[in-house]
């Protein structure tokens, strides 16, 4: 029982150093996948692997979509085609209205449109429904799949962007996706038992104002979605660790 979770990426989009933040989450066995970038295959194999997880693309109840941009979604493709040749099957897709709505026109179609027999080269036109069961998280309540509870909210971001709070095992993980500093964000999140925060420059969250909250906020909080140039070791909050296995307290 419980609720664990490994950070299978923890750079920002930019890093040399890093995978993209995406996370996956296990409760009793059963595992979900938070953000879902490029190469996925490999994030899921050098990010499981230190813990003993073995992960790869059939292991997860649900991918769970923050939002559009290529360091959270520049997987699915892969993972789509893995998924239908491969594995014979299409995986649960969960992400808010709005991030649904630009998926397949916005991000997928100019390489999923069209599959071709080999034989042939006759080729013919696909959607996103031969590739995932997409289904929406609601900003009115929680959404189920399997032992997760799944809750959304929207973040102060350029693209529609949802932070999440995912309950299972009698514990609750909060994770910001991207946002500029929101402090009524962060009292949501920190309802939950743990939660992860981004941190970086620009459009995002300065690790100024995270270090700045206080200190019964900040020991529920971990950083992803850091950038290279952060001095881990000076950090007052936790940062995470790419590969490693961590409990919600
Ligand atoms: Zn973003």
């Amino acid at each position: 029982m419980g609720l664990g979770f490994i950070p299978l990426g923890v750079g920002d989009a930019f890093s040399a150093l890093r995978y993209s933040s995406c996370v996956a989450v296990e409760a009793d066995g059963r595992w979900l996948l938070v953000d879902c970038p490029h190469p996925i295959r490999k994030v899921l194999r050098e990010g499981s692997a230190p813990s003993g997880a073995a992960l790869d693309a059939g292991s997860f109840d649900a991918v769970v979509l923050t939002h559009l941009h290529a360091d959270h979604a520049s997987g699915l493709e892969g993972l789509g085609y893995y998924a239908h040749f491969v594995l014979g099957r299409r995986p649960v897709l969960l992400a808010h209205p709005k991030v649904l709505d630009g998926l397949w026109a916005g991000l997928l179609e100019g390489g999923m449109s069209e599959v071709a027999d080999p034989a042939t080269w006759k080729s013919h036109r696909t959607v996103l429904a031969d590739y995932f069961d997409a289904r929406p998280l609601d900003d009115a309540g929680a959404v189920r799949i399997g032992p997760f509870e799944i809750e959304c909210r929207r973040t102060r971001h350029v693209v529609p962007t949802t932070a999440l709070r995912i309950r299972a095992g009698g514990r609750v993980l909060g994770i910001s996706s991207d946002t500029a500093f929101d402090p009524r964000l962060v009292a949501w999140l920190a309802e939950a038992d743990l939660f992860l925060h981004e941190t970086g420059e620009g459009i995002h969250t300065p690790y100024a104002s995270l270090a700045a909250l206080p200190a019964a906020v900040r020991a529920k909080a971990r950083l992803i979605h850091y950038p290279d140039e952060l001095d881990l070791a000076a950090s007052a909050i936790e940062p995470l660790v790419q590969g490693r296995r961590y409990e919600v307290p």
